[in-house]
């Protein structure tokens, strides 16, 4: 089922005060400097029409090297069967990179990872993200106001000079130049532990945006702390909802953001399963709620998933908790192991899903006509400030 929401806009931006709900969901985000672009003109080809494959390849053809299809892990089949390569988003970034000579990069993801493919992309190369409403909720949840007004509480607190800011991946590029500006790095779900590790070597606190869990899993696992050395800011509650006292006393400072896609599992979710499927093996992503993480037996990235499924014995078991769309595709590629997902219910990423044949059909034809729709680009200062935490993370040792 399709929802339509009304986004009122002004000058092609979501106007802040409104409907910020439905901006959410359809993963357009209130703060109109971080989600920069301009709208989709929309006129795609229909769903239905059983030319779209034909289209899309003949448009690929007719581009030739000009064009390179990024596809993330979690895209549909449709689409991640034109892309070029596949891969979490910072890999897709870096393969991106790794092609100057491609003139268009076409990212099958959402609105900030084509923002990281332009920050590490050539001047003269073009990101397009074939839907802008191809957002992303977590991300949404910091914005650069937000963030900039949580680093004033903890100047107030007599903190911010011994705070490093860490951002992962999942972030705009207004957070991530935030982090630039005050020292910081990015973080994936690869390095998280290394990129922490990084930070207390720097500082006495670390204050992770914008997703929670990963902050508290790899705080907790990776590095020793306890649950009582964090602490959980909330933007939207005054100094955060903290006292100046629990501030001090964190080492640990998480921004309040999840995926709500992995904030959906739930400890039940990994009793049902081990109960359902006697001798099955949990593997979880660590955006997944703390509980959830600790009650898996793996936990790893996107790729690690991968990986651990590909080497996993035949006819072993396994439940997985990430991306529906990534867990079916490995699912299909190892008939021999009995993969399922871990919930009951179904949980694609709704604005990852976005990005449909229409769209890239659309996309590609519209390059091969000479236009250049929905090109993301990231501002000069901001991407000085961003790329700045990148290289801290590709620094890291
Ligand atoms: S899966 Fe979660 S983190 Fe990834 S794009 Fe979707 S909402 Fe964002």
């Amino acid at each position: 089922m399709t929802t339509t929401v009304e986004i009122p806009s002004v000058g092609g931006f979501a106007e802040p005060s409104q409907t910020p709900l439905a901006l959410l969901l359809l993963g357009r985000q209130a703060d109109p400097n971080s989600e920069r672009g301009v709208e989709c003109p929309g006129d795609l080809p229909p769903a239905s029409d059983p030319d779209l494959v034909e289209r899309a390849r003949a448009a690929k053809a007719a581009l030739g090297d000009r064009v390179f299809i990024l596809g993330h892990h979690y895209q549909r089949d449709e689409v991640i069967e034109f892309a070029d390569v596949t891969g979490d988003s910072f890999k897709l970034a870096r393969d991106a990179a790794a092609r100057p000579e491609a003139e268009f990069i076409v990212f099958c993801g959402v609105h900030f990872m084509a923002e990281s493919a332009d920050i590490l992309t050539g001047d003269t190369q073009r990101v397009i993200l074939p839907d802008l409403a191809a957002g992303c909720s977590m991300a949404d949840m910091a914005t650069a106001e937000q963030v900039a007004e949580c680093w004033d509480v903890l100047a107030e607190a007599g903190i911010a000079d011994v705070t490093v800011p860490v951002a992962y991946m999942n972030s705009s590029a207004d957070i991530k130049a935030f982090t630039g500006k005050h020292g910081g790095t990015i973080c994936t779900s690869s390095n998280a532990k290394r990129a922490l590790e990084w930070a207390y070597e720097q500082g006495q606190k670390v204050l992770f945006l914008p997703d929670q869990h990963l902050g508290r899993n790899t705080a907790v696992r990776d590095l020793g702390l306890s649950l009582d050395d964090c602490v959980l800011y909330n933007p939207h509650k005054p100094n955060g909802g903290l006292t100046v006292e629990q501030l001090r006393n964190a080492k640990m400072i998480l921004w309040r953001g999840h995926c709500s896609v992995h904030g959906r599992f739930t400890l039940d979710s990994v009793n049902e399963v081990r109960e359902r499927i006697p001798g099955v093996n949990v593997l979880v992503h660590p955006e997944c709620r703390h509980e959830v993480v600790a009650a898996a037996d793996q936990v790893g990235s996107t790729e690690y998933i991968i990986k651990a499924l590909d080497a996993a014995e035949p006819g072993s078991k396994w439940a997985v908790g990430t991306e529906l769309n990534l867990v079916r595709r490995v699912a299909k590629a190892h008939p021999d192991k009995e993969i399922v997902f871990l919930d009951k219910a179904v949980c694609f990423c709704s604005t990852m899903n976005r990005i449909d044949l229409p769209h890239l059909v659309w996309t590609l034809e519209s390059l091969v006509e000479g236009r250049v729709p929905n090109v993301i680009t990231v501002d000069p200062e901001t991407e000085k400030y961003a790329k700045a935490a990148l290289d801290r993370m590709l620094a890291l040792p």
